[in-house]
């Protein structure tokens, strides 16, 4: 077989990619009609395509790369590590080096008594672990019908049977018949999108509300816990209204149901904190990491929990677990990838230095006549596109295709900017000089700009009014 290399014509790896590759969350016939972007290499903020193209990566892989590419420090990491012990594993009373140091790290760095740490390759196993574990969490404690799980609409838990049933979105839970039983939705705090007349304060408040209500229906004795983002990544950096959480926070206290709080991309920096409950001010007894705890450069999640979650799941053989769970080699990348975002001040100089200055650029995006709203937190950050800004209506066109005109546009700029529907998201390596901010959003406006132009010229500005 001929083995291509980053070298090697374009069309040559978009035909072999389309012979044999199947992409996830992927139309495949369209890309095989069009051809991968193919990305080779990349240093700091910027991935190289096999075009020679030069592109800002304003998503940080996906939400991921926390400490930027091409750190040596990482690649050392894995190369000593797995000269070392490649792998053994934790299941049969064994232990390692790097797996023992993870976990007391995180168990150092996660706020309050979070001081345990269950190991998965991922966001969506870890969030599988956690619905195992609050089910056995409940049994252990004598409850064994408190299996019942809450979560949001349009949440993001990742794409397994387990984690895809909690997360909220429609478009996973219409292939395969998910959600699995016991597991029920209430709405998202969306105020720009559902918000109608209400004050954002009004609707933050009902909408955590109905985490009660939906208790109530389903009888508080029988309710595990609930789950939700700190704030929602993939449902389009949705930031909740102020009055969201600490009522989320009330209620799971007076029904004493687990809070599991998926930090999966709000974790290691993202909001300018270590952890995104920080930022909120909420107190998890259950977190979900992955991404940036690594940075992406190996596959490694985790469920971080609380003293009593571990006392009592440590009294019985909890039967569950993956080949990989502490895999030595990703846990000796994580741990060197903490260590770069504390002793280098990464997370400090991203709340003290990047993120003011990224939201004060970003925006100044908010005057652009595409632009509804925008919002930032940290190093997340969204655009609602509007035909309609008064009156933040939506566009008659099917939603997605103003959010895909405008990332279409972004890509031809050389930015990478994701698009949600008819939000625009962007969540950058926490390493992004000022200079490269600058490039952000001026490449962002022109964009914007052509996406406008293009949207009129199609006669795609019709609006359906919001509120
Ligand atoms: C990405 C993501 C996941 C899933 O993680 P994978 O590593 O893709 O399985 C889970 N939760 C949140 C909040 C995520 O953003």
């Amino acid at each position: 077989m001929n083995i291509l290399t980053p070298n090697s014509p374009t069309a040559e790896l978009q035909a072999l990619d389309a012979a044999h590759h199947m992409h996830p969350f992927t139309h495949g016939a369209a890309l095989r009609e069009k051809g991968a972007r193919i990305i080779t290499r990349a240093e700091g903020v910027w991935l190289n395509d096999s075009d020679g193209n030069r592109i800002l990566d304003a998503m940080a892989g996906l939400w991921c790369v926390n400490v930027g590419y091409g750190r040596e420090e990482l690649a050392e990491a894995a190369a000593r590590q797995m000269r070392e012990l490649p792998f053994y594993n934790t299941f049969f009373q064994t232990s390692h080096v790097p797996a023992i140091n993870l976990a007391a790290r995180l168990a150092e760095l996660a706020p309050d008594d979070l001081n345990h740490v269950f190991f998965a390759n991922s966001g969506s196993e870890a969030n599988d672990t956690n619905l195992r574990m609050v089910r056995a969490y409940w049994h252990v404690k004598g409850q064994p019908e408190r299996t019942h799980i809450i979560a949001r609409w349009n949440g993001y838990h990742g794409s397994g049977v387990g984690s895809g049933s909690m997360g909220g979105m429609k478009s996973i839970h219409s292939q395969g018949g998910l959600p699995i039983p016991g597991i029920h939705h209430i709405d998202q705090p969306h105020w720009y999108l559902e918000g109608g007349q209400m004050t954002p304060e009004e609707f933050g408040l009902a909408r955590a509300q109905q985490l009660e209500e939906k208790i109530l229906e389903i009888g508080a004795d029988k309710v595990a816990a609930f789950i939700a983002e700190p704030l929602q990544g993939a449902g389009g950096v949705i930031v909740p209204p102020a009055t969201y959480w600490p009522e989320i926070q009330r209620i799971v206290d007076k029904y004493g149901i687990l809070l599991i709080a998926d930090e999966v991309i709000t974790g290691f920096g993202r909001t300018g904190q270590w952890f995104g409950c920080q930022t909120m001010d909420v107190r998890p007894d259950i977190m979900t990491v992955a991404k940036g705890l690594s940075s992406g450069y190996q596959p490694i999640g985790a469920s971080i929990v609380s003293d009593e979650v571990a006392r009592v799941i440590d009294g019985v053989e909890f039967n569950h677990g993956y080949t990989y769970s502490g895999h030595p080699v990703a846990c000796a990348v994580a741990l060197e990838n903490l260590r770069l975002l504390d002793e280098e001040g990464i997370v400090d100089r991203a709340r003290t230095h990047v993120a003011p200055y990224l939201k004060q650029r970003f925006e100044s995006l908010a005057d652009h006549p595409l632009v509804g709203e925008v919002k930032i937190i940290g190093l997340m950050g969204s655009l609602a596109l509007t035909p309609d800004k008064p009156s933040r209506a939506s566009f008659a066109a099917e939603a997605g295709t103003a959010g895909l005109i405008t990332r279409e546009r972004c890509f031809a700029n050389n930015l990478i900017m994701r698009h949600v529907y008819d939000r625009m998201i962007i969540s950058p390596p926490l390493v992004i000089s000022h200079e490269e901010i600058d490039t952000l959003v001026e490449r962002a406006r022109l964009s914007l700009d052509e996406a406008h132009a293009e949207l009129i010229q199609r006669g795609l500005m019709q609006a359906i009014p919001n509120c």
